[in-house]
């Protein structure tokens, strides 16, 4: 039976207030509406971006009334799976409600509600879900303006190669203003927050077992949540942090999410501490750790009110996250086990480090040119996307602070990326977190990617052969020439 085409959300226009009042925008949707006809419905609405450098602050919706009446043809093609068509600028909150209204789900993205579609896919932004790839992976077709100004439209099945290129584009390869995705039916799902020593997360078996049990688990890691009163005050005193204190006894908060039909327990045993610990303040981390106790221990929600949240809930962040295949789960329990021994080594020494708080996650690979979850595969033009392996994540991130703070961030995060290298771990950066401070970045990428980097490059010139979409760093990071 074929699988159904969910309603089609459009986003037109954004507004900036300064250039255009509230009544003239009525005029506009007035106007709108008579040159489209009765349906869809055209409607005015307030924007809100999380990222404060966009002061827009309208936008023209135009929503199908019904699902029968936004719902595509099918043109009789037998698809195996549901997907959903939305303009690249809906954020995922809006998608996300969009479904729930029609008992489906998108998982798959990034933590945050607040980021867009376009925006999340251009740059490989994912969850922890080891099913579930980079979110270009769930995307089937897409319609973009080119760089000489074209309407384009490309598909999994007709356009193997300018798929795997769209699946992390960075905006280089034209504006997608329409995009399919995947999408999953809507469950009930239980979700447990369960606390762990890090030295646990040492052994790939641990790992294997908590990622593969279940349908989605992530590790969030605020460290020296182990330092007693008397060791936090020898801190104050000494500016170093006590040998007594050894980050492998942090606690992890692991959050596991099952389907709420499974019948399979939950083994973790739950360290959580009974209360809050009341210890001398020493770092920011402190608090993040009460945050992460704050969470229940145990929910059970509809799957699209499990793993995300409004960007309110984070302060301005300074970031980075070092990807990593990690098809056996060795490399990631390396990645730990090196992060503890470098905090553990520079507290001893130089005291407490920047490092707020680490998100860990465990995804599948995507078949793409350049997802840092992704393994270069060359010209494969085969139709059904390459199988790849599983890849981790280790994002740390710490608030925007004083310059002084910011330097001391920057610092560690270079620290941490080099350690990591030094083990034999060969990362790559997020596109979407702080890529430009990884030591090294134009050889990692060109090393990292391959061929994959050159075939991307070659589609890139097809559709944006003079180089409008593009800005100084991307240009540096690919050595791409200045056209004009
Ligand atoms: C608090 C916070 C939490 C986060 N959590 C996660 C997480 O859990 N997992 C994860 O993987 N990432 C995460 N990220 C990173 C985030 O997913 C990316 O930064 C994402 O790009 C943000 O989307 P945006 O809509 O703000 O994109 P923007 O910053 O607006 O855009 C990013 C780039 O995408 C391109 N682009 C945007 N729209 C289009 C379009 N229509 N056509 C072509 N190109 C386009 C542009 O080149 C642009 O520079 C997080 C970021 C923050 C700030």
């Amino acid at each position: 039976m074929p699988h159904p085409l969910l309603p089609c959300i459009y986003v037109c226009m954004l507004f900036n207030p300064d250039i255009a009042t509230r009544p003239q925008l009525l005029v506009i949707q007035k106007c709108l509406q008579l040159f489209i006809g009765s349906s869809p419905i055209i409607q005015l609405e307030s924007f809100s971006n999380w990222e404060t450098l966009v002061s827009y602050d309208h936008v023209l919706v135009a929503k199908p009334r019904s699902a029968e009446e936004g719902t595509e043809a099918l043109d009789g093609s037998i698809r195996n799976f549901t997907s959903v068509t939305v303009a690249a600028g809906i954020n995922q909150a809006e998608l996300i409600s969009e479904l729930e209204d029609q008992g489906y789900a998108f998982p798959h993205g990034p933590m945050v509600y607040d980021v867009t579609i376009g925006g999340a896919i251009a740059t490989a932004s994912h969850n922890s879900i080891h099913t579930a790839p980079s979110m270009g992976g769930l995307m089937t077709r897409a319609r973009l303006v080119d760089g000489l100004g074209n309407v384009k439209e490309f598909s999994q099945d007709a356009d193997t190669l300018v798929m795997k290129a769209l699946r992390c584009n960075l905006g280089l390869l034209g504006i997608l203003f329409e995009i399919e995705l995947r999408v999953v039916q809507q469950e009930d799902v239980i979700v447990r927050n369960v606390f762990t020593p890090l030295r646990n997360l040492f052994n790939p078996d641990f790992i294997h077992n908590t990622v593969l049990d279940n349908y989605f688990a992530m590790g969030l890691y605020a460290p020296y949540n182990s330092l007693t009163d008397e060791e936090a005050k020898s801190v104050l005193d000494t500016g170093k942090v006590p040998v007594t204190w050894n980050s492998s006894n942090d606690l992890v908060m692991l959050q596991l999410i099952r389907p709420a039909s499974s019948h399979v327990k939950f083994t973790i045993v739950d360290e959580r501490p009974q209360s809050a610990p009341n210890v001398t303040k020493v770092s920011v981390s402190q608090d993040a750790f009460k945050k992460e106790l704050s969470l229940p221990a145990y929910t059970k929600v509809p799957l699209t009110r499990s793993m995300h949240f409004p960007a309110s809930y984070f302060p301005s962040l300074m970031m980075i996250e070092y990807i990593v295949e990690d098809s056996s789960f060795a490399a990631g329990a390396t990645a730990l086990r090196v992060l503890s021994s470098v905090l553990n080594e520079a507290s001893y020494k130089n005291g407490v480090q920047a490092m707020e708080e680490g998100i860990f996650k465990w995804f599948k690979g995507t078949d793409c040119l350049i997802c840092p979850g992704s393994v270069p595969v060359g010209w494969s033009e085969q139709e059904e996307p390459v199988d790849q392996s599983y890849f981790a994540s280790f994002h740390l991130h710490r608030r925007v602070g004083s310059p002084d703070d910011e330097n001391r961030t920057d610092a560690f995060h270079t620290a941490m990326v080099t350690a990591w290298d030094q083990s034999g771990l060969n990362g790559l950066p997020h596109w979407g977190k702080g890529f430009q401070h990884f030591p090294n970045l134009k050889q990692r990428i060109k090393r990292g990617y391959g061929i994959d980097l050159t075939i991307f490059k070659i589609i890139r010139n097809t559709l944006d052969p003079v180089g409008v979409f593009t800005d100084d760093c991307l240009r540096r990071v690919f050595a791409e020439p200045r056209y004009y």
